[in-house]
């Protein structure tokens, strides 16, 4: 399987980072050995004195298909969850300043948080979801998916132009403002609505 993420996709994030805001998606990959073993806490890699999480809404896919139309796309997914895209910030602003990259910044053990999976059956409008993280019980990312410059039909009709889609590879959609570092003992706790999906602690 493979995990497909998607940078820069909520204006207030953008903003923090000064970003430019895309013409296009900003895509790139996670390895299947970045996903964070169930149960397991998150070790600080140590070339990174700045790893940051940034909470996600997942979808998981549950069919193969390539150059998929928007309007077909919610066929390609039953399932929503919620994960943290972690970010060797530091790491990250030295690829982007020589224009290389991100991978070792963003695809490293662990970088990958993918919580508990939800039917997506079980929610109205997908385009309309609250989601949060709290670290050490402070509310630190709130974000909502109608915030989405690109949304979950428009990148699986995006991304499925470039790479076949095959089932149990995750999208990450991107990630709201609030973005921040993580230290040892950090306790992080995500939220769809008000439904607990994981619990990591940082170690
Ligand atoms: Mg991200």
């Amino acid at each position: 399987m493979k995990i497909i993420c998607i940078g820069r996709n909520y204006t207030d994030h953008i903003k923090e980072l000064e970003n430019e805001k895309p013409t296009d998606p900003v895509v790139f990959l996670k390895p299947d050995t970045s996903i964070l073993l169930k149960k397991q806490p998150f070790f600080i890699p140590d070339f990174s004195d700045d790893v940051h999480h940034e909470v996600e809404i997942l979808v998981k896919i549950n069919k193969v298909g390539k150059h998929i139309d928007k309007k077909f796309a919610h066929k390609y997914y039953d399932d929503i969850g919620l994960g943290i895209d972690f970010t060797a910030r530091d790491l990250q602003a030295q690829l982007k300043a020589k224009g290389l990259p991100w991978e070792k910044a963003k695809a490293f053990d662990g970088a990958a948080v993918i919580g508990e999976w939800l039917p997506k059956k079980n929610f109205e409008d997908l385009n309309n979801l609250n989601f949060s993280l709290k670290k050490n019980d402070e509310l630190v990312q709130n974000g909502n998916t109608s915030l989405m410059l690109w949304k979950i039909d428009e990148i699986i009709e995006y991304v499925s132009k470039y790479f076949t889609l095959k089932i149990g590879d995750i999208i990450f959609t991107g990630t709201p403002a609030g973005v921040g570092r993580v230290i040892a003992n950090d306790k992080l706790i995500g939220f769809i609505e008000d439904k607990q999906l994981f619990s990591i602690t940082v170690k």
